[in-house]
């Protein structure tokens, strides 16, 4: 049976990475609701509006069977709004506190090609917008990519987080890389 990869689908941009995550041939689910998050091999938390996905897990109830997903040993992937969601100040999963639109008012996009330390393949085509940074780093995270010294991808355990959107330049390794992730599950 082919893995399934749960896409949080409270709000931003879900569709482009359920495209990537069938084009590995996984199943992807749209997560909503608590039960949702039953029996996945991954989930990806997407790019967004931080604050409204905020009063989104809120209001449904899922900050909790988030953390216990996480605790459970899930494989997440997390990116910009996503990573975010994952921080010490949010669902406190992720030991690190990031930077809100830190790259700059004027600068609300930009585009770079990144190498991230542990994926082969070349660098990754990396989409920024009114993208975060990681302020600072707690002890078991390792920063897997920085730009300008700011870490933008980093990884603690089965956690992935990206500042950048790879789901919008049809990059698929670090979707690879967590469904790679999930011979321990449960
Ligand atoms: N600026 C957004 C926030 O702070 C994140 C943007 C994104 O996810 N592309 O929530």
């Amino acid at each position: 049976m082919s893995p399934t990869v749960g896409i949080l689908a409270l709000q931003g941009g879900f569709e482009a990475h359920e495209k990537i995550v069938r084009s590995l041939g996984a199943q992807a689910r749209e997560v909503r609701l608590p039960r949702e998050l039953e029996g996945l091999d991954a989930l990806v938390i997407p790019g967004g509006e931080s604050t409204v996905m905020t009063l989104g897990i809120e209001r449904d109830g899922l900050a909790q069977p988030l953390r216990e997903l996480v605790r459970r040993g899930t494989p997440v992937l997390g990116t910009c709004a996503g990573m975010i969601m994952l921080d010490r100040d949010h669902l406190g999963v992720l030991d690190v506190a990031t930077e809100r639109n830190a790259f700059g008012r004027q600068l609300h996009s930009f585009e770079t090609d990144l190498e991230l330390s542990g994926l082969g393949g070349g660098p990754v085509h990396a989409v920024f917008i009114r993208a975060p940074w990681v302020r600072v780093c707690g002890a078991r995270v390792e920063v897997l990519g920085s730009v300008d010294g700011h870490p933008v991808a980093v990884r603690q355990g089965k956690l992935v987080a990206v500042a950048f959107h790879p789901e919008l330049a049809g990059e698929s390794r670090l979707h690879e890389l967590v469904l790679g992730m999930n011979g321990g599950r449960d």
